[in-house]
């Protein structure tokens, strides 16, 4: 019933200290009710670039080849029984806590099940299959689900869960696979691929996705549930300017890249505002893409069924 993301990005931060961000996102969610929670990381072996505490270092764009799996954590119950399960397994899997990130795109859910019981195999994180290409957090619900699961079963897909939601992961395969069949001279974007996947969706939703395929991305987009984006520039200066200065969609901020800076996505201002006060509410049809430290927002217009590039967002 809630989704938080995190993007650290120009900005050292331990894997520690990433994961009790999100962990406290949830915490912040949990007041609207759960019943299970889940969340994904990168592996110690993502391609993430080099610590590099200036901003004169700061990280190369990242690329589109493929990256190592990210790891995914998933437990019926409260928040805390995931905590548990998460440090159990961790400690299991000697997964370094003290591993440093540059950039590091992490995700996570608390779910209040409308399709499937409670269980570790229906909670968010869903993904698209062995290898987690693609992994989607999901409120609400999609209610053609039924009709995107018999086409993807008849292109071979299997599923796990039952959920509603495990067919958007496995529709963004589905569609990244094709694109990438097709003679082009440019690889597909991750942007692309997430338009292309909302166009067969119908329902309410508010998703993050997160991809293998997309090392340090994220992209966010929502149609009738709430969704919020929060900035958290790591120069004082510019923080300040941000406070006090003109609306959050201005280039200087978004756009850019360049600036160390941290990056939120949630469905409920209670999980960013204790990091930052710069909170955008994202409209309906609006795709956010989180990249290379710029911030992208682009229209998709159902109704003429085309993605509408980026534009100029009016002030509020
Ligand atoms: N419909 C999805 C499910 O049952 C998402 C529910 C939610 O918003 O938490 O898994």
């Amino acid at each position: 019933c809630g989704i938080f993301a995190y993007l650290n990005y120009g900005v050292n931060r331990e894997r520690r200290y990433i994961l009790q961000v999100l962990f406290n996102g949830l915490r912040r969610l949990e007041y609207r009710g759960y019943d299970s929670a889940g969340i994904c990381i990168d592996d110690s072996s993502s391609p993430s670039p080099s610590p590099s505490p200036s901003p004169s270092l700061l990280p190369s764009p990242s690329s589109s080849v493929n990256g190592c799996p990210p790891l995914v954590f998933r437990q019926e119950g409260n928040i805390e029984s995931l905590v548990k399960s998460v440090y159990e397994e961790v400690a299991e899997t000697e997964l370094n806590l003290e591993e440093s990130f540059s950039i590091h795109a992490g995700i996570a859910h608390t779910r209040w099940a409308t399709h499937g019981e409670p269980a570790p195999r229906n909670s968010h994180p869903q993904t698209s299959g062995a290898g987690n290409e693609f992994l989607v957090v999901h409120n609400g619900v999609i209610t053609n689900y039924e009709v995107l699961k018999e086409t993807l079963i008849r292109h071979g897909f299997t599923f796990e869960s039952e959920t509603d939601t495990e067919v958007i992961p496995k529709l963004a395969k589905f569609v990244f696979d094709k694109a990438n069949e097709e003679e082009g001279d440019q690889p597909v974007t991750f942007s692309q691929v997430v338009v292309e996947v909302m166009r067969h969706l119908e329902g309410a939703y508010a998703l993050i996705f997160k991809s293998q395929h997309y090392p340090n991305e994220l992209i966010a987009c929502k149609r009738g549930s709430p969704l919020l984006l929060g900035v958290k520039l790591l120069h004082q200066e510019l923080n300040e300017d941000l406070n006090n200065g003109p609306a959050l969609h201005d280039d200087k901020f978004l756009s850019k890249n360049g600036h160390p800076k941290e990056l939120f996505l949630s469905s409920d201002a209670n999980a960013i505002v204790e990091h930052t006060k710069k909170v955008l509410m994202i409209e309906d049809g609006e795709v956010v893409h989180l990249k290379d430290g710029a911030v992208s927002i682009l229209k998709f217009d159902n109704a003429k069924g085309r993605n509408g590039g980026t534009y100029a967002r009016p002030a509020s």
